[in-house]
């Protein structure tokens, strides 16, 4: 969508095939009702008291988004196509706030120094393990936040003597949130990219952005119809099942029922923009025998799950902050959607990488997950229902030295975008957006 919006606001009339019925991907808004959702029936009379809730439809995101302020080319386009960033989002100041056992808080000082004072003011850790904190950020700004050579998180916490505290209550969920993956599979150059963008340049990039809108509304709805005002055409339920080379340029070959603007499901363009996840993308460029090497990037990729558990309690209830951490918990990060969105009693719970939580049941997971919020926070009474969306290839797992497919292939005119391709940024929304723009400037400059 950040390739077609380039390319439309350039006068260039485009058609975006999307698979799906709804737009935006792996950051979409999901229809939800009520009556469809499992309940809990945790105490024997507290049935009928949990009626009231049922019966209604909401929009829940696929997985509860979080952007940060220097995801400016996402936050620029969501402004061209119509959005007001002070409006859609809940912007609050770096923080990271783990229940009683740890919270660090920027103050409102200039980048870098509002991270040392946070750093050196935490609380929950000894004040030396907090001091090896400020030195490691400053030893990573004096080197540029380069590293000679790719490693795990680990190692590199390692190297700089972080202590098993420091590790487990601040670098830990940092790298989660930030790269999906566990720290001893991430890569440290690409958690150092995302800090060097988000810590060390001006205050507001650092700053946490909580959607108040549903992902489908924020962006990619918006998006088609800055697209269609420009001529371009948005094709929903409409998949592309082969791309094949032909007479100097691409034909794009869709299921019969599409009402794609070619001839029985056929369609040639100058250019292509592949914007699939991953697995499609491969599966849609093998026959392509060019692109074997691209092929093998790609197949080489590995997953990292993401779960997030939407639990319904009655409106009153509420957390004590918009986004809280729990250490050492099922639940990573749980988000109040009525301090966010309005959303009153709708809590989520993010569960981010792999994990001993992809053993358990959905019902199980969300039993583990009320019974958190009933001993960390007192929250007695059950939800009305809750639901668990298991993305289970959520995002790649981002490796150190991981070979990344470049946006321009081997075969001209075809080009490759999304969150996978090549890029500073891990599996993310900027990463994605990032990749569509630059598509749309090959496109631009062929
Ligand atoms: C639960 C969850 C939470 C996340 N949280 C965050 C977060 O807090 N912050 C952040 O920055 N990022 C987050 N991410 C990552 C972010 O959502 C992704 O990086 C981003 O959405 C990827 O965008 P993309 O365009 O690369 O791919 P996708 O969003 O996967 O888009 C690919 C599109 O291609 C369509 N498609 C598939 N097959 C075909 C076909 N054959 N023909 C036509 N269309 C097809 C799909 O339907 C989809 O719309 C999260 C992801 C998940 C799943």
């Amino acid at each position: 969508m950040a390739a077609a919006v380039a390319l439309a606001e350039r006068g260039i009339p485009v058609t975006v095939f999307e698979s799906a019925r709804q737009l935006g991907g792996r950051a979409r808004g999901v229809l939800h009702n009520d009556m469809q959702a499992p309940s809990l029936q945790l105490s024997p009379k507290g049935g009928e008291s949990n009626r009231p809730l049922r019966g209604n439809h909401l929009i829940l995101d696929n997985g509860q988004h979080l952007l940060l302020g220097c995801y400016r080319e996402t936050l620029r386009l969501i402004e061209q196509v119509g959005g007001n960033i002070e409006q859609d989002f809940l912007r609050l100041p770096l923080q990271l706030d783990l229940h009683g056992e740890f919270a660090f808080r920027a103050p409102r000082l200039p980048a870098p120094l509002h991270l040392l004072m946070a750093l050196l003011n935490a609380q929950g850790l000894p004040f030396g393990a907090r001091l090896d904190a400020a030195r490691f950020m400053l030893a990573l700004r004096r080197a540029n936040f380069r590293l000679a050579h790719d490693m795990t998180v680990c190692e590199l916490l390692a190297q700089h003597s972080q202590s098993d505290g420091l590790v487990r209550k601040l670098w830990e969920p940092l790298c989660i949130a930030a790269l999906n993956t566990p720290i001893h599979k991430a890569s440290a150059q690409v958690l150092l990219n995302v800090l060097r963008d988000a810590l060390n340049r001006s205050r507001a990039d650092s700053d946490m952005l909580l959607p108040r809108l549903n992902f489908s509304a924020l962006f990619p709805q918006r998006a088609a119809g800055y697209i269609e005002r420009r001529g371009g055409k948005m094709l929903t339920s409409c998949a592309i099942k082969a791309i094949i080379p032909k007479d100097g340029g691409i034909e794009l070959v869709t299921a019969q029922a599409c009402p794609e603007p070619g001839q029985r499901g056929r369609t040639a363009f100058s250019h292509v923009i592949c914007a699939a996840p991953p697995t499609v993308a491969a599966n849609l460029l093998r026959p392509i025998s060019s692109l074997e090497n691209t092929v093998a990037q790609i197949d080489s990729l590995e997953h990292q799950p993401i779960y997030t558990v939407y639990l319904r309690y009655p409106a009153h209830v509420t957390l004590p902050h918009p986004m809280i951490g729990l250490h050492r918990r099922f639940s990573q990060w749980l988000f109040d959607r009525g301090r966010i969105a309005g959303q009153h009693g709708l809590l989520a719970a993010v569960i981010s990488a792999e994990g001993i939580h992809q053993e358990l049941a959905q019902e199980q997971l969300a039993q583990k997950v009320i019974a958190e919020l009933r001993e960390e926070f007192g929250i007695a009474e059950p939800p009305g229902w809750f639901r668990v969306i298991a993305e289970k290839r959520a995002t790649f797992c981002c490796a150190p030295d991981l070979l990344r497919p470049p946006q321009q292939t081997a075969l001209p005119g075809l080009l490759l975008a999304g969150d996978y391709t090549a890029g500073d940024y891990p599996a993310t929304l900027e990463g994605a957006v990032l990749s569509g723009l630059r598509c749309a400037s090959l496109v631009l400059e062929s």
